[in-house]
């Protein structure tokens, strides 16, 4: 089991268990920064459609308008170009002929039909008819239709009302244009294109101005369905490119959104986490200095009970009276307790003010196994010390503090030790983390290492398992370590005994500072 502490990571042990930090409850409206953003989205995408849905229906119209003008163009040549053909190749070599038209007659029936053909052959005309003066049909291509007078579209009257020779112009259509607009195909003769056209006799031959004299109504029908299809897939195709585009642009844009509402939303719930988390530390740090002040007003009368406890205690030792030395014995270890306990709190929350020196650690481990020789000596307990140069030691930092840290964990270690045993210590270059290059120092004591009950607890201050102890001394290391910039790692070593790893940033620079 490992336990390892971080610069200023927050580990479930330091937090003061009677009070919990909960992050605070997000509201929906919390969630939605851009709410105001995502509205003008939607109206953006409403006004899109609205203008895509004018603006097809204007291009399609359009295109709609110039496909009708070419084929009227073309319908009113073709009107033109029959009653040239009828008059000349038909009525004039009858009347020539015969004296008079008699369509009664099959010969000058076919010879009508010979020339109406030969005129319209390949020019997709489906049907055509002539109209007497009578409204009576006297031509078809469907005989049947011969001799009824009831088929007359009002168109024929107007036409044979009219003075000049202009067509008349009508659309038959199966469906209505917006039914045709959502059907994917139209059957042929979906839309058919009726010209209406007064025949008349042509006055070339005496060169006259005035219109000759009307012969008969001609009336042809042609299909323009392929047309309108052409029409209504153009306008079906903008209607779509303009929907798949703009619908296109506000998903991006949502998703924008969406993104950027996170990041606040994560970034706002972050901010009020910090907030709360400050107020608390802001509290915790006030009943802090509250208690530091009281252990302060302590540490000064019971450093005067201790000393005239074991000045008492001299003397009591002299006089032989055995049951006034236990008494003052317990007063003299109980006073020299509470103190050492007072002086680590103060060490422990007293706000530090770090020192920025160079600092080798090298020479700071090396004074504090100095002063801890007698110690280890006195328990034949081994020191092995394997460092680096000077030059290779240097850290950025506070001698004092990381004086006390080392001091600590030996102190730790020797306790452990209990009598007799080897603490080695290792202090090398680490990997670098990142840019910054590292120092590691290693503790290997071969006591019995961290028991596995008592490990997560380690650091909560307080904690201690001697009973003597204070719980304090690895809190401290751990405060000095992170203030440092550095980890604290605490483990069991695989051949035994307790690995107690610092880390700390290393200083490149190779100017030494004297301790
Ligand atoms: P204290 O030394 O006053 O008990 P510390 O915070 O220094 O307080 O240590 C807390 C506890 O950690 C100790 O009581 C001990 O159980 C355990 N501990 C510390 N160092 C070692 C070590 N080198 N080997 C085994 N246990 C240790």
């Amino acid at each position: 089991m490992i336990k390892s502490v971080l610069p200023r990571e927050r580990t479930p042990q330091s937090a003061t268990p009677s009070i919990t930090v909960e992050p605070e409850k997000i509201t929906p409206n919390a969630m939605e920064p851009l709410g105001f953003a995502r509205y003008i989205a939607w109206v953006t995408l409403l006004l899109v459609l609205l203008l895509s849905c004018l603006l097809s229906t204007y291009l399609g119209n359009t295109a709609r308008t110039t496909l009708m003008a070419k084929q009227k163009e073309f319908s009113a040549l073709l009107a033109e170009n029959l009653n040239h053909q009828i008059y000349r190749r038909f009525t004039l070599p009858t009347i020539l002929g015969f004296g008079r038209i008699a369509l009664r007659q099959t010969a000058v029936y076919e010879r009508l039909d010979n020339v109406v053909q030969s005129t319209i052959h390949g020019l997709h005309v489906e049907h055509l008819r002539i109209f007497g003066h009578d409204q009576v049909i006297t031509y078809s291509t469907i005989t049947d239709e011969l001799g009824k007078d009831e088929l007359a579209h009002p168109s024929i009257t107007a036409a044979s009302a009219s003075s000049d020779d202009a067509p008349i112009f009508d659309i038959d259509s199966a469906v209505p244009y917006w039914k045709a607009f959502f059907s994917f195909s139209l059957d042929p003769g979906a839309f058919i294109l009726r010209t209406t056209y007064p025949l008349r006799m042509e006055n070339r031959l005496t060169s006259s101005e005035d219109e000759g004299p009307l012969m008969g109504v001609l009336e042809f029908t042609r299909d323009i369905t392929p047309d309108m299809l052409t029409a209504i897939r153009f306008q079906q195709l903008i209607v779509v490119v303009t929907l798949m585009s703009s619908g296109l642009m506000v998903i991006l844009l949502l998703l924008f959104i969406r993104r950027a509402e996170r990041v606040i939303s994560t970034r706002m719930a972050e901010e009020r986490r910090l907030q709360v988390e400050l107020l608390q530390h802001e509290k915790l740090a006030g009943m802090g200095r509250v208690i530091a002040s009281i252990a302060h007003e302590i540490r000064n009368p019971l450093g005067i009970i201790r000393s005239s406890a074991e000045l008492l205690l001299k003397r009591s030792t002299s006089s032989q009276d055995t049951g006034t030395t236990r008494i003052l014995q317990a007063i003299f270890d109980e006073a020299r307790r509470l103190s050492q306990t007072v002086s680590d709190f103060l060490d422990y929350a007293r706000p530090r003010q770090i020192k920025q020196v160079q600092v080798n650690l090298s020479g700071v481990i090396s004074q504090a196994l100095a002063f801890l020789e007698p110690e280890f000596a006195s328990r034949k307990i081994h020191a092995e010390y394997s460092d680096l140069t000077n030059a290779q030691a240097l850290v950025l930092g506070d001698t004092d503090m990381l004086y006390r840290a080392f001091y600590n964990i030996m102190s730790n270690a020797i306790q452990a030790m209990k009598n007799t045993g080897i603490l080695r210590i290792t202090l090398a270059s680490a990997p670098a983390t990142g840019e910054t290059p590292t120092l590691r120092i290693v503790f290997h004591d071969s006591g019995d290492g961290f028991a596995a009950e008592t490990l997560p607890h380690i650091l909560d201050p307080f904690f201690t398992t001697k009973d003597d102890g204070t719980g304090l001394g690895l809190p401290i290391v751990s405060s000095i370590i992170t203030s440092h910039g550095g980890s604290l790692t605490l483990e069991n070593a695989p051949t035994g005994g307790a690995l107690v790893i610092v880390t700390l940033p290393a200083q490149m620079s190779s100017s030494l500072l004297t301790l």
